[in-house]
Parts: structure tokens; C-alpha cells; sequence
């Protein structure tokens, strides 16, 4: 440890603990971490522009002299200074400000400014610039590119530039720990970690901006390597942690899972007896599984999940399947019930809308270990059911399940202290390494194939000038039985305006479609509401479906087959991909309207080739992350690497491989920098629950 590592922030000249308590909000308690709070962009302060040079858009630095300073009241109370340099003159506007600050800018005061030019009333202007007095003309300039820091309340720009300073001072003379075995760096041919910080945060004045603000330089490329890395560690600890449990090895002595596949009418496709070999390898360990099963909206997850669940059931223990909503739930326990009530096993169904005596009994019967398969929400095991063997914990479209909550379920299991399994299924394909990155605590199992005879759902785009033919075939697709799904812009800001616009086309659609029953669902509906939308929806009572939000995952409507997507050109490949995996669940062949706005953007028309083109949910999510990354892909929430520092998932994408090597170097051969790299990145280690 050097001494930069050990100091705590206050140790700095300034800072008491009120502003240590507001750097803590940025992660930052000892000397060390201020290092590691890293710009978020650039900007060239390092030469003066003449004022009469501006124009509008443009950041600067420019000098001049004072000419009128006044308060005036346009709308409402602001101050606007006016500076001139000879060459021209600009207004500086500001809406809050402080008497002595009006004092300051008296006229004839020699000012250096720097902001963002924009056209205002007053001809060019900036609004709130950061600015000083200088004593005389040719005051020195910067002479390096200036870094902008994320802020956070009460902790200025030029306050926290100025700590850093200070930090990198310490750095300079007590250094900084390299952690990364001298062996990974020379492979990776990365700068060392103390070049790479100087140059981080303070660029020198030739340094390319354009490199710096993409994120390219290979400083940054060793942070955001240091970065991913710390990360993976994380995560792997996280999977050491709950495979370091015991769990009940399911050996299945029953045969119970054979005979449930025996009697299923159909045959497992190829890709489900992969994935089920691999699941079954996994519970018949006595340490917990923790798998991620993957595949695309209709490949058959539920019937694995079943086979899983028998598995349980047939070593004497109980399975739970969770589903992030009560519609998806009570759709897998119709399924349950029906494979498995002929082979003689109950299945529990935990809901909300169950009286109180029946939930209290089908409690019982849990704790009892009278019934062995239970069905419901994630709400199952917020209420603190208590199982009597609990052995197999599957939860359905992992998006709501983060690593906290899979971290969590080791409190649950049964009373000998034994942590169940857990099958974790999405239909949201991810590429290879990204997954292998962002669920590093996860094993992976793929389906990556159809159960035979469905038949592709048809793609189609339309301009939005042919909406009438549009509306003219949902009718004719209604008057032949169908349902229809009408999903609304996703792109508006707000979730108001989403919501209004949705009520809009509905009433449009209504006028247009007076025998048509419609219904609606936007994201303002309370949660019963939606639900009882998309139930009367499934029972066919509505037949026309509006819908702002993403529809229900994995709600199966097999007699809808006909999509309508608005605005389908601002949307990402995979949200298209699911949205249209909507239908296509029946018979009938389904199709699948793109409506779009004229002018295409080139990638909007990429886009919408692509998802015409194919059907294949891993080839479409490759292709999205190339078109946009992997923000909208994987959420927000379910990992933690949604908060990353310097390194873009995207954009660093080429440094996973080697991330994910190193982090084996380093697990097999180096356990000891675990600790120091996570604390340096994840701070506490708070955001991924109890590592190490
Ligand atoms: P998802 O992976 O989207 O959750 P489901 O498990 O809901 O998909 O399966 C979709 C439909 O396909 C269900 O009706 C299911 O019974 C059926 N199915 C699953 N596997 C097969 C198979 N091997 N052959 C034929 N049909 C299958
Ligand atoms: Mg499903």
C-alpha cells in the first residue's frame, strides 16, 4: 500500500468533512480514489478564440473587456454583461448570481471566459460561463486539454479539478499500486497505470481530442481494461460465493424427469436436450447450479425449466418457478398443471388474487412439504414463504433478476442450510462474450433452435403514408378472427406523452374500426389494469390490442398474427425482434408490420433490413450491439457494469476476450489482487452484494 491508498480525502488541503461527505457521493474516500473518478469528456481551453470569430455551437475561450454590466428583467431577473475584444463583442447571461458577483464584472474588468456560444436576442452569447478575471492581457493560458468530471451536488468542476491536481501530486511522488501482473500488461502492450492516470487528467495541449472523446486512446483502453477487469473478478467471486454453499445433489432416484419427457407430445429439439444435459450435469452436484439459459421467444424454455422442476421433485425435493408477472405465471402454471397432473403431482399457484384462507393452506401445504412444485411471482419469495426443501429455484425472463436478488436466494432453501439451484431463463439472446462479461457469476446454456413446423413470421415495411391499407387489414384480419397487437411510438421522452399518443391512436383506431373491440395498455396503468388488459386480451374479449409499453415477455396469444409497429425506425434490432416474437405462437402464419417515417436515417434502414431479413435472435442481437451497444440491450439493472467508469461494453468490446483470460490468470495464480482491483473499481464491493 502506498500512501496515496491509505490517506483519506480530508487528508487534502480544503477538504473538511462536509465535502468529504459529498466526494463520498462520487465513491471518493481515500487520496487514491479521486484519481479513479475519471472525465467524462474533454475540452480545449488551451487557445483564445477572437470574438469576432465565434459562431454558434462553438465552446471557446475568449477574452475581453467588460463594456455594461446590468440587471434587466426579461421574464425574469438575470445579468447580462457585455465583452468586447476589439474584433467584436458577445453578451454573457446569467440567471443566478450573487450582488458581489455583479460587482466583479464592472466595467473595464480585463475577463477570461469560456462556454458555449449560442445565438440569443442580443445577437451571441453565453449563458453561465465559467470565467476569471485576468490582470492584463496575456495572462497565461491553459496548457493542457481541460477534463470535465461527472459532479455531483455540491462538489464544483474547478473544485474537483483541483483535488485531482492535488491527487496526482501524491501520485507523482508516493505512486500509484499496479496491480495487473507485469506478464498480462507486456501481452496486452497497455501504458502502466500511472501514465495512463497523468494522461487521463491532464492531457497534454497536442493531445487529440477526437481520440479522447471516443474513448480511444490507449490510456483509456488501459483504465477501461483495468476496469472490465475488476468487474469480472466481482462477478466471479460473486459465483464463488454461492457455489461455496452446499446444495442438494439431485440424482432423481424417482426416474421422474425421463417419465415427464416420455409423456410430452412432442419430441425436445436438438438445442433443448443440449441444454438440458448440461442442466442436469449441474443438479446432480451437490454444489448449487446458477445458469442462465438463453433463447429466443419460442424455443421451449418452459418445457426445461418442467424437466429441471421433475428432476426436484423426483429426489424429494420441492421446485419453485418464478415469473416477474402474475399473467406470466398463471401461463406457466397452466402448463405445469397440464404435464404434470397426469403424472399423478399437484402444483401449487401462490397469486394475488387468492383469498386469504386458500393462500394460508397453500402456504401450509409448502412448509409442510406437501406439495413439491410451486408456481408464482418474484413476490414468492419477497414475502418470506417458507419451503419445506426448496431444492430448485427457476426464474423466468431474468431481467428483473439482478445478482443481488440470485445472491439473496442463498438465505432461502431449506432448513439444513442448503442453497437451491438456480435456472435463470431470458429470451433476450446476447452475444457470447457479452454475456460471458456482463453475467461472469452465470454459466450459460444456449437454445439456440425452433421446435419444428412453426412457420416464420413475415416481415414487412410500410411507409407510414400507406397507414389506411394498414388499418384496412387489421379489419379484414379481425372479421377472420385474428387479434392484432398495435404497438405505439417507444419514443417519446416521457411515459406522459407515450401515454397520450397511445390514447390518440387508439381513438383513431376506434373511429377507423367501429367493429373492432379495442383495448388498451400503456405504462401509466396501474399494474391489475394491465394485467387485466392483457388477460381479456388472452381470452380473446379484445381483439384490436394498443400498447405503449413493451408487451408482456413471454405472454403467449397463439391466435394473435398480426403486429402493427409505429415508429418502428427509431426502435433498436432486438426490441423489434421481441416485440415481433409477439406472434408468430399459433398456426396461423403472422406478419409483421414495420410502420416508419420518411427520410430513412442509413442505420434506421440497416435496421429494418436486417429484421427483415431474419428471424434469428443471436444474429439480430449481434448485429444490434454493432449498431448501437449494449445499454438498451441488457437494461439497466440486472448488472451492475450498467455503471461503468471509463469502459463502454460497446465500444471496448474487442478487450473482453482478453478481460476474461486475464481474470483466469489472475483467479488461478494471483487471488490476492482480487481484493485491491475490486476496491479500487466497485468501491465496497456494496453493488454486488457480500464478494470476498
Ligand atoms: P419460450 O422459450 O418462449 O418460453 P415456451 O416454452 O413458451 O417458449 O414454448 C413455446 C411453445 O412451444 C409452447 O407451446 C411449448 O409447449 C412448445 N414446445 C416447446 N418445445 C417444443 C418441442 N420440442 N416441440 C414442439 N413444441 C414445443
Ligand atoms: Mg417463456
Amino acid at each position: 500500500m502506498t500512501a496515496a491508498e491509505q490517506r483519506p480525502v480530508t487528508a487534502l488541503r480544503g477538504v473538511g468533512p462536509a465535502l468529504a461527505e459529498r466526494l463520498q457521493r462520487l465513491g471518493v474516500a481515500q487520496v487514491q480514489d479521486l484519481l479513479f473518478v475519471l472525465p467524462r469528456a474533454y475540452e480545449d481551453r488551451t487557445h483564445l478564440v477572437p470574438i469576432g470569430a465565434l459562431v454558434p455551437g462553438l465552446r471557446a475561450s475568449i477574452e475581453g473587456e467588460v463594456q455594461l454590466t446590468e440587471v434587466v428583467y426579461r421574464g425574469r431577473r438575470q445579468l447580462l454583461s457585455r465583452l468586447a475584444d476589439g474584433t467584436g463583442h458577445i453578451t454573457l447571461r446569467f440567471f443566478h448570481f450573487s450582488s458581489s458577483q455583479q460587482a466583479g464584472l464592472a466595467r473595464g474588468t480585463q475577463l477570461r471566459c469560456f462556454g458555449e456560444v449560442r445565438r440569443g436576442p442580443l445577437g451571441l452569447e453565453i449563458v453561465h460561463p465559467e470565467y476569471r478575471q485576468v490582470a492584463d492581457e496575456g495572462a497565461p493560458l491553459e496548457d493542457r486539454l481541460t477534463p470535465i468530471y461527472p459532479t455531483t451536488e455540491g462538489v464544483a468542476q474547478g473544485r474537483l479539478r483541483a483535488l485531482i491536481v492535488q491527487a496526482l501530486g501524491e501520485l507523482r511522488s508516493a505512486g500509484v499500486r499496479e496491480w495487473l501482473p507485469r506478464a498480462i500488461l507486456e501481452t496486452l502492450q497497455l501504458p502502466t497505470l500511472e501514465r495512463s492516470l497523468e494522461y487521463v487528467h491532464r492531457p497534454p495541449r497536442d493531445a487529440r481530442l477526437e481520440v479522447l472523446a471516443a474513448g480511444r486512446h490507449p490510456s483509456q483502453r488501459r483504465l477501461a481494461f483495468e476496469e472490465l477487469l475488476a468487474h469480472q473478478l466481482a462477478l466471479r467471486l460473486v459465483k464463488e460465493t454461492v457455489q461455496a454453499a452446499p446444495a442438494v445433489a439431485l440424482r432423481d432416484a424417482r426416474g421422474l424427469e425421463g417419465r415427464f419427457i416420455d409423456a410430452l407430445p412432442f419430441a425436445l429439439t436438438g438445442a433443448q436436450r443440449r441444454a438440458l444435459a448440461e442442466v442436469d450435469a449441474d443438479l446432480a452436484a451437490a454444489r448449487p447450479m446458477v445458469r442462465l439459459v438463453q433463447g429466443d421467444v419460442g424455443c421451449g424454455k418452459t418445457v426445461l425449466a418442467a424437466a429441471a422442476a421433475a428432476r426436484a421433485v423426483g429426489s424429494g425435493a420441492q421446485a419453485a418457478l418464478m415469473a416477474p408477472t402474475e399473467l406470466l405465471a398463471e401461463q406457466h402454471w397452466r402448463s405445469f398443471d397440464a404435464w404434470f397432473r397426469p403424472l399423478g403431482l399437484a402444483v401449487a399457484h401462490v397469486h394475488g388474487s387468492m383469498g386469504a384462507r386458500a393462500r394460508r393452506s397453500a402456504l401450509e401445504a409448502i412448509a409442510a412439504g406437501e406439495v413439491a412444485l410451486i408456481v408464482g411471482t418474484h413476490a414468492l419469495f419477497q414475502e418470506g414463504i417458507e419451503f419445506a426443501r426448496l431444492a430448485l429455484v427457476i426464474v423466468d425472463e431474468q431481467h428483473r433478476f439482478g445478482v443481488q436478488q440470485r445472491l439473496a436466494l442463498k438465505e432461502k432453501g431449506d432448513r439444513r442450510g442448503e442453497t437451491p439451484h438456480q435456472l435463470i431463463m431470458t429470451a433476450t439472446p446476447i452475444p457470447r462474450t457479452l454475456a460471458m462479461t456482463a453475467f461472469a457469476d452465470l454459466d450459460v446454456s444456449v437454445i439456440d433452435e425452433l421446435p419444428p413446423g412453426r412457420t416464420p413470421v413475415k416481415t414487412v415495411a410500410v411507409a407510414e403514408e400507406r397507414r389506411a391499407e394498414v388499418v384496412a387489414r387489421i379489419e379484414s384480419a379481425c372479421r377472420e378472427g385474428r387479434q392484432v397487437y398495435w404497438v405505439c411510438p417507444l419514443i417519446e421522452e416521457s411515459e406522459e406523452l407515450r401515454w397520450q399518443a397511445a390514447e390518440e391512436t387508439a381513438a383513431q383506431l376506434a373511429e377507423a374500426l367501429p367493429a373492432v373491440r379495442i383495448g388498451l395498455v400503456h405504462g401509466r396503468m396501474p399494474t391489475a389494469k394491465k394485467e387485466q388488459a392483457m388477460a381479456a386480451f388472452k381470452a380473446g374479449r379484445i381483439q384490436l390490442l394498443v400498447a405503449t409499453t413493451v408487451i408482456e415477455v413471454g405472454v403467449d396469444v397463439p391466435n394473435a398474427s398480426l403486429m402493427v409497429i409505429e415508429n418502428a425506425e427509431r426502435m433498436g434490432l432486438a426490441q423489434l425482434h421481441q416485440l415481433r416474437g409477439r406472434v408468430g405462437r399459433g398456426a396461423a402464419e403472422s406478419t409483421c408490420v414495420l410502420l416508419f417515417r420518411q427520410p430513412l436515417s442509413a442505420v434506421a434502414r440497416e435496421r429494418l433490413h436486417a429484421i427483415r431479413g431474419s428471424n434469428d435472435g443471436f444474429a439480430i442481437a449481434q448485429r444490434d450491439l454493432e449498431l448501437r451497444g449494449p445499454g438498451e440491450m441488457l437494461g439497466t439493472r440486472q448488472t451492475g457494469l450498467a455503471q461503468l467508469r471509463v469502459a463502454d461494453l460497446s465500444r471496448d468490446s474487442d478487450l473482453l476476450p482478453r478481460v476474461q483470460q486475464a481474470a483466469e490468470v489472475i483467479l488461478a495464480g494471483h487471488p490476492d489482487i482480487i481484493a485491491p482491483l475490486t476496491a479500487r473499481w466497485i468501491g465496497e464491493g456494496e453493488r454486488y452484494g457480500r464478494v470476498g
